[in-house]
């Protein structure tokens, strides 16, 4: 149990990857702070599978592209648990268009709540985790923010967005103690893949070394990795979890 005393905030937690994520924080000790922003019934079961491990939970509705409403979750987190000790940046959308179709609502949207949610979160986090000196913050990027990608200008400029945050911040935090670094995953099985069409999926697994798709579990792995005592001397860094793709 690595993760035994701390408390992780995971966004986005009620599905896909960050269910995911955050199970596998609470099988390794952490209370978790589940948050979701329309998923409700989902972040109840997430809620219900992580207390099963013998933690403890809070469930937040918020939507992490407002401030005020990170602010107010981050309050109501350490009210409950004293602190937050792992910030997981998960919560991401996407609108997919070529450029010529993508309207500047397309754009907006996924800036605001892939890049700004996690800057929104950062910042919140940043504050209670230099109180005490200690924390680590991970991002979930995506390798379209490393290598482009056909139809998601705006997507990979924000996944892009988070590798720039995270160097910097591991840059202004790393003699607080405090590690800060991102997860670039490839082709992972969730709801946001599951809308591709299927000739999409064939031309993407011929291109996957490994020859599947990741699991969100594939993902979890490499978050706990960079949340526990085994990467205390890791920081600004971009951990590719992608079979082989890139
Ligand atoms: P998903 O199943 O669609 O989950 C997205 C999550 O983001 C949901 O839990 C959703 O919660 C949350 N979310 C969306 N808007 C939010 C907001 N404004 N405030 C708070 N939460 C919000 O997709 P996923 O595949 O698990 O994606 C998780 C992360 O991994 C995303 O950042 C995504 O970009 C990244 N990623 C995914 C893949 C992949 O292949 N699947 C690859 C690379 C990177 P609600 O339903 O409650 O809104």
């Amino acid at each position: 149990m690595i993760l035994h005393g701390k408390t992780a905030l995971v966004t986005g937690a009620g599905k896909g990857i960050g269910r995911a994520i955050a199970l596998r924080m609470a099988i390794e000790g952490a209370n978790v702070v589940i948050n979701y922003s329309g998923s409700e019934d989902a972040a109840a079961d997430c809620a219900t599978e992580c207390e099963k491990a013998g933690v403890r939970t809070l469930r937040i509705k918020a939507d992490v592209s407002d401030a005020a409403q990170v602010e107010e979750m981050f309050a109501r987190a350490v009210e409950e648990f004293g602190t937050v000790d792992i910030l997981v940046n998960n919560a991401g959308i996407t609108r997919d268009k070529i450029i010529l179709r993508m309207k500047e609502e397309d754009f907006d949207s996924v800036l605001d709540i892939n890049l700004k949610g996690s800057y929104n979160c950062m910042k919140a986090a940043s504050k209670i985790m230099l109180k005490q000196r200690n924390g680590r913050i991970i991002s979930i990027s995506s390798i379209v923010g490393l290598r482009g990608n056909v139809g998601q200008v705006n997507y990979s400029a924000s996944k892009a967005g988070i590798i720039g945050m995270t160097k910097s911040l591991a840059r202004e935090l790393a003699s607080k103690g405090i590690n800060v670094n991102a997860v670039a995953p490839g082709f992972i099985e969730t709801d946001m893949t599951k809308a591709l069409p299927e000739s999409e999926k064939e031309k993407l697994l011929a291109v996957i070394p490994a020859g599947r798709m990741g699991k969100p579990e594939d993902i979890a792995g490499a978050v706990l990795f960079l949340a526990g005592p085994d990467s205390s001397y890791v920081t600004g860094q971009v951990l590719t979890v992608d079979g082989g793709m890139v």
